[in-house]
């Protein structure tokens, strides 16, 4: 990092920040510009205490030079970390897509659209069996039950199980049903959850938060990865901004940009990044046309009866016509599908 001291620091605001450089395990090069001084700090030392030093007398300003996230970028492994999912691999050349309804109801209605869903092409069933309402008169999912029917479900169709994990206290039980742990939006920064989860040998799915900034994105992901679980997969899912002929403007320019600073995988969820059916497929192809990794879109049989998220949900006739359509998209930019 880059220590700019004010132009009145005085030699000894300069010394002192040197020897707590020095002091930091860090190699201090004072560098004597006509009107300011300037230190280099050599070293790879993350956790330097750049917030204290801010504060020190006669310091302007601290310049980080290595990204805050040291295990999600790319200086830790240069090439792409494949996920497992069961005997396929997302963030190969195969763009893998999870489809399901957005809540488990009902034994019938999951078999139908993960049937449906396994036919098209899709590599994984989500469902939510713990939903995130906004209301809490909003219907809460089917909780346990909805978890034993998923893994029923994901067993007879041989697809993978991706579900929701609220809280700390629920990972070991949701990890007993889930082939793949989601972290939602609303819980991108609970900390002691991504801790719970970076302990677990799952894979885990976590999407943005909604008002969370990339580098934000990519320290929650750092929390996974530091707890030895190396298995992330990013979500972009939207974000919200002034806009709002769409349920959130969906950033596709942030996948691309994850893409070139990060190993792990991108996925693009174009249903709650638009909130708008009829913007599903455009968008879903967009996203395979700019790099992603994969797709997560909500498909129910009956979307017109569905008791989350139907407004954003498709058919299992739509979602099979836009797997044939995204085929000769992903060929276009070098993926199979
Ligand atoms: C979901 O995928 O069911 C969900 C609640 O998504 P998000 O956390 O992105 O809102
Ligand atoms: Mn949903």
């Amino acid at each position: 990092m880059i220590i700019v001291m004010e132009p009145s620091a005085t030699d000894s605001d300069v010394q002192q920040m040197v020897d707590r450089v020095e002091e930091a395990g860090l190699e201090a090069i004072l560098l004597r510009g006509e009107v300011r001084k300037v230190i280099a700090a050599i070293g790879d030392k993350r956790e330097a205490p750049i917030e204290r030093w801010q504060g020190a007398p006669g310091v302007e300003r601290i310049i980080p030079i290595l990204s805050p996230y040291k295990l999600a970028s790319r200086e830790a492994a240069p090439g792409a970390t494949a996920v497992r999912l069961d005997g396929q691999v997302i963030g190969q050349r195969k763009v893998q897509v999870i489809a399901g309804p957005c809540a488990v109801e009902d034994f019938d209605q999951t078999l139908r659209a993960a049937e449906a869903v396994k036919a098209a092409g899709a590599v994984a069933l989500r469902g939510g069996a713990y939903k995130p309402r906004t209301s809490p008169h909003s219907f809460q999912g089917l909780e346990e039950e909805g978890l034993v029917i998923l893994r029923e479900v994901g067993d007879r169709t041989g697809l993978v199980v991706v579900t929701e994990v609220l809280s700390p206290e629920q990972v070991a039980l949701v990890a007993g049903y889930a082939d793949v742990l989601q972290i939602g939006a609303r819980n991108m920064q609970n900390f002691m959850l991504l801790k719970e989860v970076g302990k677990m040998g799952k894979p885990v799915l976590l999407k943005r938060g909604i008002s969370a900034s990339v580098d934000e994105f990519l320290l929650a992901a750092e929390y996974v990865l530091k707890g030895g679980n190396s298995q992330v997969i990013l979500c972009c899912r939207g974000i919200r901004t002034f806009e709002d002929h769409t349920r959130f403007t969906l950033d596709l320019g942030t996948a691309a940009y994850l893409k070139q600073v990060t190993h792990l995988p991108v996925i693009v969820d174009p249903s709650h990044g638009t909130g708008v059916r009829s913007l599903v497929a455009p968008m879903a192809k967009a996203a395979v046309a700019a790099g992603a990794d994969g797709l997560i879109i909500e498909v129910h049989p009956v979307p017109e009866r569905a008791l989350v998220d139907g407004p954003q949900t498709l058919s299992c006739e739509d979602f099979a016509r836009l797997m044939q359509e995204l085929r000769p998209v992903a060929e276009a930019v070098g993926r199979t599908m």
